[in-house]
C-alpha cells in the first residue's frame, strides 16, 4: 500500500493561495524532486510526523540546527523555564546573551568577541559589511556553489570572462549589487590567485563555507583553506569562514578546529539557536570593536539575542559539551555512509558519497564532486527517484540533490539500520528504471 499524502496535498493547496508557492522558504516546496511538500505536525528525537500520520526518520533536521534531534528534553525544559520565568524579549541586555557569547568565544579560539543576530543571512551580511568597513575596500570574493544567505550582493553567480565578475541570480538584484562581488571556483587556488593578482588591493574579504554544504556536500581539498589564509594575508584582505552550517557540527570548534585554519571572522547560525532563530558573527577584538556602538560600522536588531532563542542555543551547546558526543556522531555517520556506499555498489548504481562528520551527500554523479561544476554533473532526476523511494519507506531526505543530509545525536543504531535497509531497496529500484 503506498503511503497516503492527501492531507498534506490539501494543506499545500490552501497555503499556495496565501503564501507564495505555499512555503516560507523555496526548497521546502519539493519542486526539485517533483513532489508536493509534506506538512509536518510534530517531531520526536530523530522522527517527524506528517499531517496524514506518516512517520519518518528525519535527515533534514530543520536544515541543520537540530543536532540533538527534535524536542530534546533538556532543551524543552530550558525553554519552558524561560517562558514561565523570564519572557521572550525585552530589547534590553540580559545575562543570557553574555552566556551564549561566552560559550562561542570559548569554543572558537579565533573569536574574541561576537555579536548575536537572528539568522545566518544576517550574520554573513553583517560580517561582510564589517570587513568592508574595517579594510576600507569594496570588493568581496565568494565561491560558486557556496551559499551565504540571501543578501543581494551574495545572490550572484559567475559571469563570463577570465575575471568572472558576478551577475545577479535573482531579479531584483541590481547590477550595482553584483559589481562588487567576484566569483571564484571552490578548491581552485589558481583561479583565486589570478583574481588577487588583478584585484587584490580592492578585496575586503573572501567568504567561504569551509566545508561546502549548499551544493550537496563538498570537502575542502588538502591545502585549499590554508591557501586561502595565506593569500588573504598577503593582500591584507579578511578571511571569513561561513560556519553557519559547520559550526558546532563538524567539531565543537567548527571546521576551523577540524582543519586547523584560522579565519579573521566567522559566521554562525543554525546549531547555536538549537532550533530557534539565532545567528552570530565574531572574530578578533580589533575588528569586532568596529561594530556599533563600540565602533562606526552599523548593525542592529530588535529581537537580536532575545532570551528565548538564546536559551535554546545555550541548552544545545551544553549538551554538545558532553564527552564523546562528536565521536558518537562520527561513528554513526560513518556507519550510515559506509552502508549507503555498499548498497549503491551492490545495486550497481554509480554514486559519489561526500561526507564531513554528520553532514553528507549522495551524488548521482560519475566523477568525484569537488566543486560547483562537478556537483552540477549529478543527475537530479535520479536523486528525485531515490528521494521518493526513500520517502515511501519512511526516510525523509532533503528534497534536492544539492543539499546535505544531517545525522543527529538522536539517530540511534536502529534508525541507521532502517535507513540502510531502505537505501538497499531504493538503489535497486533506481537501477531498474
Ligand atoms: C543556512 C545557511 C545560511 C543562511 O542562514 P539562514 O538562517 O537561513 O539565513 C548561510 N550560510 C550557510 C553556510 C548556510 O548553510
Amino acid at each position: 500500500m503506498p503511503r497516503d499524502y492527501s492531507r498534506s496535498a490539501e494543506l499545500f493547496e490552501q497555503a499556495k493561495k496565501i503564501i507564495p508557492g505555499g512555503v516560507n522558504s523555496p526548497v521546502r516546496a519539493f519542486q526539485a524532486v517533483g513532489a508536493n511538500p509534506l506538512f509536518i505536525t510534530h517531531g520526536e528525537g530523530p522522527l517527524i510526523y506528517d499531517a496524514d500520520g506518516n512517520e519518518y526518520i528525519d535527515y533534514v533536521c530543520s536544515w541543520g540546527p537540530l543536532l540533538m534531534g527534535h524536542r530534546h528534553p533538556q532543551v524543552l525544559a530550558a525553554l519552558k523555564r524561560c517562558l514561565e520565568e523570564t519572557g521572550t524579549s525585552f530589547g534590553a541586555p540580559t545575562e543570557l546573551e553574555t552566556e551564549l557569547a561566552g560559550m562561542i568565544v570559548a569554543a572558537v579560539p579565533s573569536v574574541d568577541m561576537v555579536r548575536l543576530v537572528n539568522s545566518g543571512t544576517e550574520a554573513t551580511m553583517s560580517a561582510l559589511r564589517l570587513a568592508r568597513g574595517y579594510t576600507h575596500r569594496s570588493k568581496i570574493v565568494k565561491f560558486a556553489g557556496c551559499y551565504h544567505g540571501h543578501a543581494d550582493f551574495l545572490l550572484i553567480k559567475a559571469g563570463s570572462g577570465a575575471l568572472t565578475l558576478g551577475v545577479p541570480t535573482s531579479p531584483g538584484v541590481t547590477a550595482g549589487s553584483a559589481a562588487d562581488t567576484i566569483i571564484a571556483n571552490y578548491n581552485d587556488l589558481d583561479s583565486l590567485r589570478e583574481i588577487f593578482r588583478q584585484e587584490g588591493e580592492n578585496i575586503a574579504a573572501v567568504i567561504v563555507e569551509p566545508v561546502a554544504g549548499n551544493m550537496g556536500v563538498v570537502l575542502p581539498a588538502a591545502g585549499f583553506l590554508a591557501g586561502l589564509r595565506q593569500l588573504t594575508e598577503e593582500y591584507e584582505s579578511l578571511l571569513i569562514f561561513d560556519e553557519v552550517m559547520t559550526g558546532f557540527r563538524v567539531a565543537y570548534g567548527g571546521a576551523q578546529e577540524l582543519y586547523g585554519v584560522t579565519p579573521d571572522l566567522t559566521c554562525f547560525g543554525k546549531i547555536i539557536g538549537g532550533g530557534l532563530p539565532v545567528g552570530a558573527y565574531g572574530g578578533r577584538q580589533q575588528i569586532m570593536e568596529q561594530v556599533a556602538p563600540a565602533g562606526p560600522v552599523y548593525q542592529a536588531g530588535t529581537l537580536s539575542g532575545n532570551p528565548l532563542a538564546v536559551t535554546a542555543g545555550i541548552a544545545t551547546l551544553k549538551l554538545l559539551q558532553q564527552p564523546g558526543v562528536y565521536q558518537r556522531l562520527e561513528e554513526r555517520s560513518a556507519k550510515l555512509a559506509g552502508w549507503l556506499w555498499e548498497a549503491a555498489g551492490e545495486a550497481g548504481v554509480e554514486v559519489q558519497l561526500n561526507r564531513a562528520g554528520s553532514m553528507s551527500c549522495v551524488f548521482f554523479a560519475p566523477q568525484p564532486v569537488v566543486d560547483y561544476s562537478s556537483a552540477c554533473s549529478a543527475d537530479p532526476a535520479r536523486y528525485a527517484a531515490f528521494f521518493k523511494a526513500m520517502l515511501e519507506q519512511g526516510i525523509y531526505l532533503a528534497p534536492s540533490q544539492f543539499e546535505a543530509a544531517f545525522v543527529s545525536l538522536a539517530h540511534g543504531e536502529q534508525e541507521i539500520e532502517r535507513t540502510a535497509e531502505a537505501a538497499r531497496f531504493a538503489f535497486r529500484f533506481i537501477k531498474s528504471i
